[in-house]
């Protein structure tokens, strides 16, 4: 079941079911079919076409702001903010897509050659709900440039946005085959990629989902990009501003309400700044973070997605607690609706969960570090690698230590957020494959060899 559940109150306000199997079978064969056309339309059309996108996401960014805020309460500024990045992803692709797309020549020993570089054909995208407007460009945006066609099932919570974004994409010029949301369940996904009309699958999600839709991508011989959770370290050498420092980083945990992949999850400080840091960063967090209505832009502390995600991750710091970590603040559910106290935990030992999960929330772990090198074997020991912050005020060093963190992203002294023509992904649990930029739009490119 597809519904919709006001996050500040916990008011269920509507339900759509989830589309039959015929449905999907049916959805899935209009992309097969629109892939034979929009392959065909030139590319300047295409490009024309992603443009005329990017267009009506910034006339729309209010309307689509507010529909993200009464699905997933997320902050009304941070919406529209998340709409100009959408507008900037659809924008670098439009601009750069014929240069992306160009013929790479070869001089071979036994004669000259080209790639080509054409789409593969109608691909699945399975989208969460945490950004619900940018994790679809990101996958939608590249290759509708490069020719593929897209079939999307959008997250169970937010189906006003999912078919915001199909009538915005028709409006914009794309074919009706071209793009088609279904409002399928995650039960269906399986069969769905067994279907031999679907070419490939791009999961933005958790581990957990990743690691189905891998199973069966892999069961199935699709192509597959995995964008999953992650528990980003930001390690901090020294500062000339403690202060400031405390701020970023708590600002880039908080963003989203601490429901961001690549946020900064485990604060990582060095043995001479640590008691000051995280003295600071509490009475920072207690004092600044105070939960109101996600639609007032002076709100600082946003609902959670869901009482269901806001009870998991009250629980994941009652356990950290209960194994022995120190709640420095925060850590209770206020109601009504998804409201989690942001939250400060430090004493966080290897032997307990919170060490190696997501926390997908206002929780911001502090670890202790008596060296760089104890900070940097920190950073590394998770199963996860998507991103990775070193604040210093050595650039040399900090870059030292950047080169030594397991991670698809690293930011010097900066943290978390994303921008359209640089590569994002991770290693390890946090996935596979890379999406924006010019690696975005080769996932589901077949680049062919033609000797000449
Ligand atoms: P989720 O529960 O995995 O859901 C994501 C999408 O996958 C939804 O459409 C969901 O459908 C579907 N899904 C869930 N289980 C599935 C399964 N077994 N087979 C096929 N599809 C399945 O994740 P979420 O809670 O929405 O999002 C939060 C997670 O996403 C966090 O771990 C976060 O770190 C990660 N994330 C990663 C990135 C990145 O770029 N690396 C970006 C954003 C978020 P239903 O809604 O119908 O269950």
């Amino acid at each position: 079941m597809y519904s919709v559940t006001d996050p500040t109150t916990g008011e269920l306000l509507e339900e759509l079911p989830n589309a039959t199997d015929e449905e999907v079978r049916d959805a899935i064969g209009r992309v097969h079919r629109g892939y034979e056309s929009w392959r065909r339309t030139p590319l300047t059309e295409r490009v024309a076409v992603v443009a005329r996108a990017a267009e009506l996401f910034a006339e729309r960014a209010d309307e689509l702001a507010a529909i993200m805020t009464s699905e997933m309460g997320k902050r009304i500024n941070e919406g529209r903010g998340e709409i100009g990045i959408v507008v900037d992803i659809f924008e670098y692709y439009a601009t750069n897509g014929p240069a992306l797309l160009a013929d790479v020549p070869i001089r071979s020993r036994s004669g000259d050659a080209v790639i080509r570089k054409e789409p593969i054909g109608a691909l699945l995208g399975v989208m969460p709900w945490n950004f619900p407007c940018y994790q679809v460009a990101r996958f939608v945006a590249p290759n509708l440039v490069l020719g593929n066609t897209i079939l999307l099932k959008h997250a169970s919570i937010c189906p006003r946005s999912a078919a915001a974004i199909e009538r915005l994409l028709h409006d914009a010029g794309v074919p009706e085959d071209a793009y088609v949301n279904v409002f399928a369940s995650s039960r269906q996904v399986p069969w769905m990629l067994a279907d031999p009309r679907l070419q490939g699958v791009s999961l933005t999600g958790s581990e957990q989902a990743g690691v189905s839709v891998a199973a069966e991508a892999g069961r199935n011989l699709k192509r597959c990009v995995l964008e999953l959770g992650g528990s980003d370290p930001l390690i901090v050498l020294d500062t000339h501003d403690l202060d400031e420092t405390v701020k970023a980083t708590a600002t880039a945990r908080m963003r989203n309400c601490g429901q961001s992949c690549n946020a900064p999850k485990r604060m990582i400080v060095l043995a001479d700044l640590y008691d000051d840091f995280v003295d600071r960063l509490t009475k920072h967090v207690s004092a600044h973070y105070q939960p109101g209505d996600p639609a007032d832009p002076a709100t600082t502390l946003p609902p959670l997605a869901s009482a269901t995600a806001a009870d998991e991750v009250a629980a994941q710091v009652a356990t950290a607690v209960r194994q022995g970590a120190t709640l420095r603040t925060g850590g209770n559910r206020i109601g009504p609706g998804a409201y989690l106290e942001a939250t400060v935990l430090t004493d966080v030992t290897p032997d307990m969960d919170a060490y190696h999960e997501e926390i997908f929330g206002p929780v911001v772990l502090v670890f202790r570090a008596e060296t760089e090198e104890e900070a940097i074997a920190i950073a590394n020991d998770s199963p996860f690698g998507l991103g990775a912050s070193v604040f210093g005020t050595d650039p040399v060093r900090g870059r030292a230590v950047a080169d030594r963190i397991e991670a698809g992203m690293v930011y010097l002294n900066r943290a978390g957020g994303s921008v359209a023509d640089v590569p994002f992904g991770g290693i390890k649990r946090s996935g596979m494959g890379r999406e924006l930029g010019a690696l975005g739009i080769e996932e589901f490119m077949n680049k062919k060899s033609i000797r000449l």
